[in-house]
């Protein structure tokens, strides 16, 4: 039986990332996937890198997400480079139309927790905004700018990612579904897979919202599928240039005159359904933000599922039993979060401080809550 210093446990863009990095430094690295790798959330995300906080109960992830933010570039030419592929990726600015198209004002609290945050925002006159987005509903009053965000074709990053890590070594098994953790004396030294054991230095769990499903990782990794629905358009006429948000969806370009609308939070287990319910909130809140998106071809539906965690935040970090390291929980923001999870996962790996403080993600922190709870 093969030895490897690190397997990881899930071949989406988190593991992908973390497998890339390790192999960079020099480890044998194995990534598991129980079917093809990067077919699951990084598949389905619209891409959007929004490294802001969003509502004042997501401002605990803004150093992390500022700070992916500011890797992405070398990151993406760090996987172009390996893989060869090239990914359509690009830094500019949103269009943020708060309070829904017909509010008249920004709420106050929304600039306030930007500038809080040092978000640069400006805000801007229904004609400036349909300056920079002639398509957007001329209703919408109260438009921020949001200048430092970006976005990236989530698919085709991911499949340039494994590919990267591939050439740079590691060993990809598709089709093989890890069953257990094995974990002797609160030490974990690989992982069963296929009924039988595969030996490794560290177990790297990055398997979405599906950890909890793996025997043994119960308790550090208590993910939930969040699913969110999506819909390509492809309009009749004009193009779309910026990400837009709206109260109820957005609306993501692509370079090829497609545009991704979204999207749902819905809990429905592991379904991936398409639903007329869901398809209908999309599409309404499409033509709310662009209303000539009425006569938009609708080329491709689909959905995927967002690795949730109880308090919303990323599972990230070394665990009480030596070896098990966790890279889940991302929920909305796992492509975004990509390259800082695999920086922080290769640091912890060699056993450097971390480079950020991490403390927020530790995998321990739904292990104190039971057991405060008396079970
Ligand atoms: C509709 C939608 C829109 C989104 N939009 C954005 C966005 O705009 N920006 C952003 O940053 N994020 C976005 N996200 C979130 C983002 O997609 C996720 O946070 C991210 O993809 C999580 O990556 P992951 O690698 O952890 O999980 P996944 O991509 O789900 O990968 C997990 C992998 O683990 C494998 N696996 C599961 N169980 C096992 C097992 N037992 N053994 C072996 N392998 C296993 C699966 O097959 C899968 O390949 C969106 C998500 C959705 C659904």
């Amino acid at each position: 039986v093969k030895s490897y210093d690190a397997v990881i446990v899930g071949g989406g863009i988190i593991g992908g990332s973390i497998a890339f990095e390790l192999a960079q430094h020099g480890l044998r690295v194995a990534l598991l996937d129980r079917q093809q790798p990067g077919l699951e959330a990084s598949w389905a995300a619209a891409g959007m890198l929004v490294p802001g906080p969003e509502s004042p109960e997501s401002a605990a992830l803004v150093p992390l997400a500022r700070e992916s933010f500011a890797l992405y570039p070398a990151y993406v030419a760090a996987v172009e480079e390996a893989s060869g592929k090239t990914v359509e990726f690009r830094i500019g600015a949103t269009l943020h139309v708060f309070g829904g198209v017909h509010a008249e004002q920004t709420p106050e609290a929304i600039p306030a927790l930007l500038a809080q945050h040092g978000v640069p925002a400006k805000a801007l006159t229904p004609e400036e905004a349909r300056r920079l987005e002639p398509g957007l509903n001329p209703n919408a009053k109260s438009v921020l700018l949001l200048r430092e965000e970006g976005r990236v074709d989530a698919r085709s990053l991911t499949a340039a990612v494994l590919s990267a890590a591939s050439q740079k070594g590691v060993e990809i098994l598709a089709e093989t579904s890890v069953e257990a953790l094995v974990i002797e004396k609160k030490h974990c030294v690989g992982v069963t897979a296929h009924g039988e054991k595969m030996p490794a230095g560290r177990v790297v769990l990055a398997a979405g919202c599906y950890c909890e499903t793996i025997a043994g990782a119960e308790g550090y990794a208590p993910t939930r599928p969040v699913r969110g629905q999506m819909i390509a358009l492809r309009p009749a006429e004009g193009r779309i240039r910026h990400v837009l948000r709206g109260e109820h969806g957005y609306l993501v370009p692509r370079e090829d005159g497609r545009v991704l609308a979204g999207s749902t939070s819905e809990d429905a287990g592991f379904e991936k359904r398409v639903t007329p319910g869901g398809l209908q909130q999309i599409l309404r809140a499409a033509v709310e933000l662009v209303p000539r998106l009425e006569s938009a071809a609708v080329v491709e539906t689909w959905s995927g599922l967002r690795p949730d965690t109880p308090d919303h935040l990323p599972i990230l970090g070394p665990t009480d039993i030596d070896g098990l390291l966790v890279a889940t929980g991302h929920y909305r923001n796992g492509i975004l979060l990509a390259p800082v999870t695999a920086k922080l996962v290769g640091e912890w790996m060699r056993e450097e401080e971390p480079s950020l403080d991490a403390r927020a993600f530790n995998p321990l922190r739904f292990l104190q809550k039971k057991m405060q709870a008396g079970g």
